[in-house]
C-alpha cells in the first residue's frame, strides 16, 4: 500500500528526475550564488528557481547547446530587492567575522532557507564519490538565504574562506580558495593581484600625501 507521504515524496523525486540542469555541489551552488551578489545575473543553478520570467523552452535550449545563459535582473524590482537584501546578508557575514549575526537576521535566514529540497546524485571517478544534489527551492530567497547558512556553518569549509576584495571600488565577494593558493596574507584581502597592486599603490600615495603635509606644517611652525 502507498501513503499519502509516500506518494507525496514521490512526487517531489520526480521533480528532481525531472529538471533539465545538472545536479551540483554545495561549493558550486555557494559560488553560483555568491556570483549573483557581484552581478545582478541569475545563472546555472538559479535560473531553476520557480517563478522565474524565463521562457523553460530558452533554457532547454541553451543548456542543450551548452551555452552559458544568464538572466539579467536589473529591469526587475522584485528581484533586485531580493538581490539588496543578500548583499546586505553577505556583507553582514564578512563584518561579523566569527561572531555572532543579528538575532533577527538569523531568524529570518533559517525560516527562508527551511524552503528548499535537496536531492542527492552521486557521481564516481576512479571510485571517489562526490555527492552533488538537485536543488529545488521554493524561491529566489530561499536558494540565497541556504547560501548564506552554508557560508556560517563551522563544520563547512566556506567560512574562514570567503571574503570580500578591500579595494573599495571592486569590494567584490570571493573565495580565497579559488584565487589566492598560497600566496602572501595580504593578498588573501583582495579578489586579484591587480586590485592588491592598485590598493596598494592608492594607499601608498596617500602615505607620501600625509608625509609631506606633516613636513610642510612641521615646516611652518618653525
Ligand atoms: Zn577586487
Amino acid at each position: 500500500m502507498v501513503t499519502d507521504l509516500q506518494q507525496q515524496i514521490s512526487n517531489v523525486l520526480a521533480v528532481g528526475e525531472a529538471t533539465t540542469g545538472a545536479a551540483v555541489s554545495e561549493g558550486d551552488l555557494l559560488r553560483t550564488a555568491v556570483e549573483f551578489a557581484n552581478t545582478p545575473a541569475l545563472r546555472g543553478v538559479l535560473l531553476h528557481v520557480p517563478g522565474l520570467k524565463l521562457p523553460r523552452s530558452i533554457a532547454e535550449d541553451s543548456l542543450a547547446r551548452g551555452l552559458d545563459l544568464s538572466l539579467h535582473i536589473s529591469g526587475d524590482p522584485e528581484l533586485s530587492s531580493v538581490r539588496e537584501r543578500y548583499r546586505e546578508d553577505l556583507t553582514a557575514v564578512i563584518e561579523a567575522g566569527s561572531d555572532a549575526l543579528p538575532a533577527r537576521t538569523i531568524s529570518r535566514l533559517k525560516q527562508a532557507a527551511a524552503r528548499i529540497v535537496l536531492i542527492p546524485r552521486y557521481a564516481f571517478t576512479n571510485g571517489d564519490l562526490r555527492v552533488r544534489y538537485h536543488y529545488l527551492p521554493e524561491s529566489l530567497e530561499a536558494a540565497l538565504a541556504y547560501s548564506v547558512l552554508l557560508l556560517r556553518d563551522n563544520s563547512r569549509p566556506f567560512r574562514a574562506d570567503f571574503a570580500r576584495c578591500k579595494l573599495e571600488r571592486c569590494s567584490r565577494f570571493f573565495f580565497r580558495s579559488d584565487t589566492a593558493k598560497g600566496q602572501s596574507r595580504q593578498r588573501q584581502f583582495y579578489c586579484c593581484d591587480d586590485h592588491m597592486l592598485e590598493k596598494h599603490r592608492a594607499t601608498g600615495a596617500l602615505r607620501v600625501q600625509r608625509h609631506r603635509a606633516k613636513k610642510a606644517s612641521a615646516a611652518k611652525h618653525k
